[in-house]
């Protein structure tokens, strides 16, 4: 296999941000490309305290940007981890913000600006770049211009061969924008239409759309997420464009780095454990009961929900279940940030079922770490999931995932109640409350039996999701594209 020098373009890259899994996965797939020989390097936004919680380095790349009829300045700084370079994009009026993107309000109003001039600013530090890319691997609407500005604007710029692959993370947030945003991209007017390979959208610009139209892969993150973007329920609008697309869609499932998740190691947990001795886990549960002030008995289960709280997530029908969850006799933890109308539904919870419902709106690591410790069963109602990863990690900390039959949690999750010799959760068939109190009430009724939740338990625990698989499927997309690309570069110059 060749080994190619990859640019690794994200919004948010844990440990430095993160709104949620994509920033996991920007973290951890680098490193697993890197242990594969690829030679891997981040670009992501220098969000607020970054520089001074994180030491970032100066490196005196400093680069005058195209925006619209003006041109901003850029200053790219830098963090070494291991083999892996990242370079931060400080640009303070776009960046140094409380939120990354949105407040519990709404989006923030500028986020076509700030994110085209994430985009353009990408392409120019690529251009200067001493060694030039050969892969260009974007994530999410606020990378998507990447692809259309290589092919644009920067073909000449750049004579070299490079292959772009865009992953959709989730298909619902595509970066749309009134009109009057695309003259700040600087890319031709002609781009604004529908047909061909236009950026409009009904009259708007799609960033996503452009992503789809312009890379030469695209990934998403589970295979069943994959043809479900291609159906209306689930691809927002773009399910034609990834239809007529479909030949160099992959879905490729996201790993986990279980260096970071695994209760073995977990140095955020107040007791370690593994599926031979679980005796841990039961200190885990004492610790959360009392971090959450919750007084049940320490037999019964305790639920967790760790997750934005937004429509997607399946909170409309938990709200609708949860009087008659909470008569199963079980307590629940909830940890999220999210819409104002689910904070305060929660905070009345709470206080409806004091003592048996925990809330935290807060963003908060370390209490997620112990929230996947210190729980019997994770609950994820989803009305779709593209991946999901607590419930992975919920496998490895042997708390039973209880899941929505969608996406990612279709793929990683076997059903117990229809194949119990290796059921790893309990799945949700449909989205109604009444279908996640039948689930539920299945999964407590198996708990009460201890030799059969501790097989589900054991199993669970053994379930694999590293990066190694999942890597080396991304490195036969980069190798088939990279490969394609150069044979077409090769033909449009023998024809000149
Ligand atoms: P999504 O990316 O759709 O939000 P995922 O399940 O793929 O959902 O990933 C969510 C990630 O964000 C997980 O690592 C989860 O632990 C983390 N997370 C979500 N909300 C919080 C929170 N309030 N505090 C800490 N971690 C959170």
């Amino acid at each position: 296999m060749n080994k190619y020098n990859i640019f690794f373009v994200s919004p948010e890259v844990s440990p430095f941000s993160k709104t949620g899994g994509l920033a996991d996965v920007a973290g951890s797939l680098p490193k697993a490309l890197s242990k594969l020989g690829h030679r891997v390097t981040v670009v992501t936004p220098c969000y607020r305290g970054m520089k001074e919680k994180f030491h970032l380095k100066e490196t005196g790349i400093r680069l005058k940007v195209p925006f619209g009829k003006r041109s901003i300045d850029a200053e790219f700084i830098r963090f070494k981890d291991g083999d892996i370079e990242v370079y931060f994009l400080k640009r303070d009026e776009f960046f140094d913000r409380t939120y990354l993107y949105s407040t519990p309000l709404g989006d923030y109003f500028d986020n076509a600006e700030r994110f085209i001039f994430f985009s353009r600013s990408v392409m120019e530090f690529i251009r200067k770049a001493e060694i030039l890319p050969d892969i260009i691997h974007c994530h999410e609407w606020q990378t998507a211009l990447i692809p259309v500005y290589l092919r644009t604007l920067y073909q000449k710029n750049i004579p070299r061969n490079i292959a772009t692959v865009f992953t959709i993370h989730n298909i619902a947030f595509q970066g749309i924008f009134p009109e009057y945003i695309f003259p700040y991209t600087g890319l031709p007017k002609k781009l604004f239409n529908t047909g061909g390979k236009g950026l409009e959208f009904w009259g708007r610009v799609n960033f996503m759309k452009g992503g789809l139209l312009f890379s030469d892969a695209l990934t998403t993150v589970s295979s069943k997420y994959s043809t479900e973007i291609q159906t209306p329920q689930l691809g927002y609008g773009l399910e034609g464009i990834v239809k007529e697309r479909q030949d160099v869609l992959y879905g490729v499932l996201n790993g986990v780095d279980y260096n970071e998740w695994d209760p073995c190691t977990d140095g955020l947990i107040v007791a370690g454990y593994s599926a031979a001795d679980l005796s841990g886990k039961l200190e885990c549960k004492k610790d959360l009961l009392y971090r959450y002030n919750l007084n049940i008995p320490i037999k019964r289960p305790l639920v967790g929900m760790i997750s934005r709280l937004s429509d997607q997530k399946g909170f409309d029908i938990f709200f609708k279940a949860v009087d008659k969850l909470m008569k199963l006799d079980i307590g629940f933890v909830v940890l999220g940030q999210g819409q104002k109308n689910y904070h305060d539904f929660l905070k009345k919870l709470e206080k409806r079922y004091r003592g048996r419902f925990g809330v935290k709106i807060i963003f908060d690591n370390t209490l997620a770490h112990r929230i996947e410790a210190g729980c019997d069963i994770f609950l994820m109602p989803s009305r779709y999931e593209p991946c999901g990863l607590n419930q992975i990690y919920s496998l490895k900390y042997g708390t039973v995932p209880v899941v929505r039959a969608t996406g990612g949690l279709d793929d990683t999750i076997m059903d117990f109640i229809s194949n119990p010799g290796q059921g790893t959760g309990f799945k949700i068939k449909e989205h109604s409350p009444e279908a996640l109190i039948h689930t539920l009430k299945c999964a407590v009724d198996v708990y009460e039996d201890k030799n059969t939740w501790n097989g589900i338990v054991k199993r669970a625990m053994r379930a694999d999701f590293s990066w190694s698989k999942s890597a080396a499927v991304y490195e036969k997309i980069y190798d088939n594209i990279y490969q394609k690309t150069a044979r077409v570069k090769k033909l449009k110059a023998a024809l000149q």
